[in-house]
């Protein structure tokens, strides 16, 4: 089985993924990681990359394929994948095509975590914690029970994230749908496009991704 896992910054994306590769075994594929991890190791494709990296530029769709399909072959076919954060662009997708077949392999399922931005921004925005202990709340799910008092250690001040305001969010929801606006297409033509509510309790959204692998 090999996936391609989508959804924006809040989504619940990373926890749906470690949930998969418990209950699959499958295993997460992360360009990032993987360019990391082949420079590190000083692989032929580790080396590439890192001449190209120091020269100051961007990796090429080429090395990317010869990452992947190094991670693919070591893996070997038992072991299915989780795409994360690739294919970007639609030669992407066509490479991820050729690297899979080549290895007997194809696309099974694209899940997105679909979020409803207005109801993200809420989720996001209301949340802060306690300066003291750092026990979590929220303006709207989660108000302390004497107002301005931490239930757990009775401290009075409260912090936000800087990063947790609306504006950010809705950048970043932007941001994920450019990033994603490619590559949908491409699947849905395909008819391997699943969507899940990535708003519902995680166990939910657990649920309906095993309802889709099922
Ligand atoms: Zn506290």
């Amino acid at each position: 089985m090999n996936i391609i896992l989508l959804g924006p910054p809040g989504a619940g994306k990373g926890t749906q993924a470690q949930r998969l590769v418990e209950r699959h075994g499958l295993k997460q594929l992360s360009t990032g990681d993987m360019l990391r991890a082949a420079v590190k190791a000083g692989t032929p494709v580790g080396l590439k990359a890192k001449a190209v990296m120091e020269a100051g530029q961007l990796v090429s769709d080429e090395i990317v394929s010869a990452l992947i399909g190094d991670e693919l072959d070591a893996m070997g076919a038992g072991t299915g994948a989780i795409f994360d954060g690739y294919p970007r662009t639609a030669a992407q997708a066509e490479s991820l095509d050729a690297i899979l077949a080549s290895r007997g392999r194809q696309l099974d399922h694209v899940i997105e975590l679909d979020v409803n931005e207005d109801a993200l921004v809420e989720r996001i925005t209301g949340r802060y914690t306690c300066a003291t202990c750092g026990k979590g709340y929220h303006d709207t799910f989660e108000k302390p029970k004497v107002e301005g008092t931490c239930d757990k250690c009775g401290g009075h001040e409260f912090k936000r994230r800087p990063d947790d305001n609306e504006e950010t969010v809705r950048t970043r929801m932007a941001e994920y749908r450019a990033k994603t606006a490619p590559i949908l297409p491409i699947y849905e033509a395909r008819g391997i496009v699943a969507r899940v509510d990535g708003m519902a309790q995680m166990d939910a959204v657990t649920a309906s991704i095993e309802a889709i692998l099922a």
